[in-house]
């Protein structure tokens, strides 16, 4: 009799290194047995690897976990009499990533329908955490906790993955491939639950790296985009993110790549003459001022002032004409005033960012900013917000038709 295979479906929410941590975890368990379905109906395991980044972001998790439950309830209705863990539970929910990792077993107290939680740092034990949960042996069970933690699992602990588990050789696209250089953060912005949920900034060897990129472009990947929360901060035994860029760009085979996030603090010339230089690198720079304002720029800890970022942006632009440049804004952090959006508003004006992502701040509990009062009424952040938007667009179009123009032209 042909054995049954499981099937996985994973459903990615966030940001790219949310993306490269599910093809990591598809990697893992393909090689475990396990079969990936594009198809949550037929799966017998659901993940969800999520995002903690943003209240909005979480608010979506909770919803579908909802939605999961209700039908898992209904399907075992369906089957009532019918014994746990010979198959008929499904789909198992997991929660994994950045939420998992800020609200660990509290999980469980809101949603009991959630199987099991895991961290960021922890994803290597997902293949072995559902064998256990649809084994023979069939539960975890912690002595000494509450009942509604019977069968339950959750790994949080971990601080740092190991080598083996940045890279399992499995990437999703066959054309483009993301590859984390740096993992963690510890700028502590004082809005961001990265530091908490991430853990320091913990880099990967150039010879990983490589190794990497290498393998990928012997599957006929030949295009790769760096990640990671800081990667200008990238260092590793006397190797900057500038010498990195060098190593990456004299690989064979690789045709283009590019790099996310960079931090205006830990951006220099250094890294532009960098840029110009490599041949194969795109001339795109994501920036993230998240203020036009000093004193919020303050507020937020984000250690650069409004002139430091307008000098390296015209020093970007003189260095790598014509590149690409885009942006990261938050309205609505606490205290701010009329005067400060009017500084964000000009210095978006002054700059004319191909694009931008406009957000509207909300509270990450945990955060220095949450200990702020959140006192810009939802109303007005999203009037600020609306504007911000709108000023974008026009942006955008204009930036865009004149590049157009020059092309044609020259
Ligand atoms: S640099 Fe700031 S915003 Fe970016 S991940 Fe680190 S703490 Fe968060």
């Amino acid at each position: 009799m042909k054995k049954y295979t499981k099937k996985v479906f994973i459903k990615t929410l966030g940001c790219q290194m949310n993306v490269r941590d599910s093809e990591v975890i598809a990697g893992l368990l393909t090689a475990n047995g396990y079969q990936l379905t594009a198809d949550p109906i037929e799966a017998d395991v659901i993940l969800l690897n999520t995002c903690a980044v943003r209240q909005h972001a979480e608010e979506k998790v909770w919803s579908e976990i909802g939605r999961l439950a209700k039908r898992r309830r209904k399907i075992a209705s369906s089957l009532e009499g019918a014994p746990r863990n010979d198959g008929n539970n499904k789909p198992l929910i997991g929660v994994v990533g950045c939420m998992a990792q800020n609200y660990k077993e509290k999980i469980f107290e809101r949603s009991a329908d959630v199987d099991f939680v895991v961290g960021p740092s922890d994803i290597g034990k997902i293949p072995g955490i559902i064998e256990s949960l649809t084994g023979k042996k069939g539960q975890t069970t912690e002595s000494g906790k509450s009942s509604i933690f019977e069968r339950k699992i959750w790994e949080t602990d971990g601080e740092a993955r190991p080598e083996q588990i940045y890279h399992t050789g499995f990437f999703q696209d066959k054309e483009h491939a993301y590859v984390v250089i740096s993992e963690g953060c510890s700028n502590f912005c004082s809005y961001c639950v990265v530091p908490y949920v991430r853990g320091p900034i913990r880099h990967r060897s150039q010879v990983d790296i490589l190794r990497e990129i290498k393998g990928a472009i012997d599957q006929g990947i030949s295009k790769f985009t760096l990640l990671g929360q800081n990667v200008n901060a990238y260092e590793y035994e006397g190797i900057d993110f500038a010498g990195l860029l060098k190593l990456v760009n004299g690989l064979e085979g690789l045709k283009e790549f590019s790099f996310i996030t960079s931090h205006p603090k830990d951006t220099s010339v250094d890294l532009f003459r960098a840029m110009a230089e490599a041949c194969k690198l795109k001339k795109y720079l994501h920036l993230p001022v998240q203020s036009g304002s000093d004193r919020i720029l303050k507020a937020m800890n984000r250690g650069y002032s409004r002139e430091h970022y307008l000098q390296l942006v015209d020093k970007y632009r003189k260095l790598l004409k014509p590149a690409l440049l885009s942006t990261d804004i938050i309205v609505g952090f606490p205290s701010e005033e009329e005067g400060d959006f009017q500084d964000t508003y000009d210095l978006l004006k002054d700059v004319g960012f191909d694009s931008a992502y406009i957000f509207k701040y909300s509270v990450r509990p945990g955060t220095a900013a949450a200990a702020m009062q959140d006192d810009v009424p939802q109303a007005e952040k999203e009037r600020r917000h609306g504007i911000i938007l709108q000023l974008q667009k026009e942006i955008s179009k204009k930036v865009k038709s004149k590049k157009e123009e020059g092309k044609s032209t020259s």
